[in-house]
């Protein structure tokens, strides 16, 4: 049996105040939480957040990370400075990164391997555009994220990788996929993932869904077989609206 993992993506959101206030609260209210949890912050939040969720069951995550661990990359964060700032898990590949900053999956297979070869977990997503779904595409561009992203990825440090589909089209739009179209995206990835790694490391494999998730469409998505959780953006950046989704049964 897979454990949920609810993650919380703040984006650009949030001054360190703001972060540390919310970061209290959710030590609290999610203490007796039954799932697996992670907020990722921004950059300039994690040190302060790093101190609110130590020794809680809330994982610290950064939302990006550099291909390389140092040198003349102005503007860029490296996964040697996350780890010193207490962070556990960094999500890449993000559909933000792929299409407002450019990043293909070469890049993002850089830093999928960079950040497994520093003990970071890594949070991969994969998702179609709306012109992609129309086209038919939907499957075909998660394979190849899916891929791309975890090629050269060793049997042992997939144990380290949650898979996050989400649709570009549902991400801030208000837009869900339904549970039936996510599930069966879901289904089909850990197909790939049985493909390249076998079935018990696909069985294994905890794929989160991500778009527009919200306290009244969480349970009946994580009641399907294949979704293990979500990735949750806007519905993440206040207690009241994230701990309904974590606590979720
Ligand atoms: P929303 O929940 O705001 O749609 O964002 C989803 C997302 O992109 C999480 O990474």
């Amino acid at each position: 049996m897979r454990k949920y993992f609810i993650a919380g993506n703040w984006k650009m959101h949030k001054t360190a105040s703001e972060a540390v206030a919310l970061a209290t609260d959710l030590v609290k209210e999610l203490k007796a939480g039954p799932h697996k949890y992670m907020i990722a912050p921004s950059f300039t939040a994690l040190d302060a957040v790093s101190k609110v969720v130590k020794g809680s069951n809330i994982l610290l995550g950064a939302q990006n990370m550099s291909t390389d661990e140092q040198g003349a990359h102005t503007g860029e964060v490296s996964v040697l400075q996350l780890k010193d700032l207490g962070v556990q898990v960094v999500i890449l590949g993000h559909s933000e990164r792929r299409h407002t900053y450019k990043e293909d999956d070469s890049m993002i297979n850089r830093k999928v391997k960079l950040a497994l070869s520093h003990g970071l977990e890594v949070i991969l997503c994969v998702g179609e555009l709306l012109e992609e779904r129309e086209a038919g595409k939907a499957e075909k561009v998660c394979e190849e994220q899916t891929r791309l992203g975890l090629a050269g990825v060793s049997l042992e440090d997939l144990k380290k990788v949650t898979i996050a589909y989400e649709p570009v089209w549902a991400i801030g739009t208000g837009k869900t996929a339904t549970p039936e179209d996510a599930d069966a995206i879901h289904a089909f990835i850990r197909k790939i993932v049985a493909d390249m790694y076998g079935a018990a490391a696909a069985e294994a494999m905890i794929i989160q869904y991500g778009g527009s998730m919200k306290a009244d469409n969480a349970a009946a998505l994580l009641a399907k077989a294949n979704i293990d959780g979500g990735l949750i953006g806007g519905a993440a950046l206040k207690a009241d609206t994230f701990a309904p989704i974590a606590l979720c049964k």
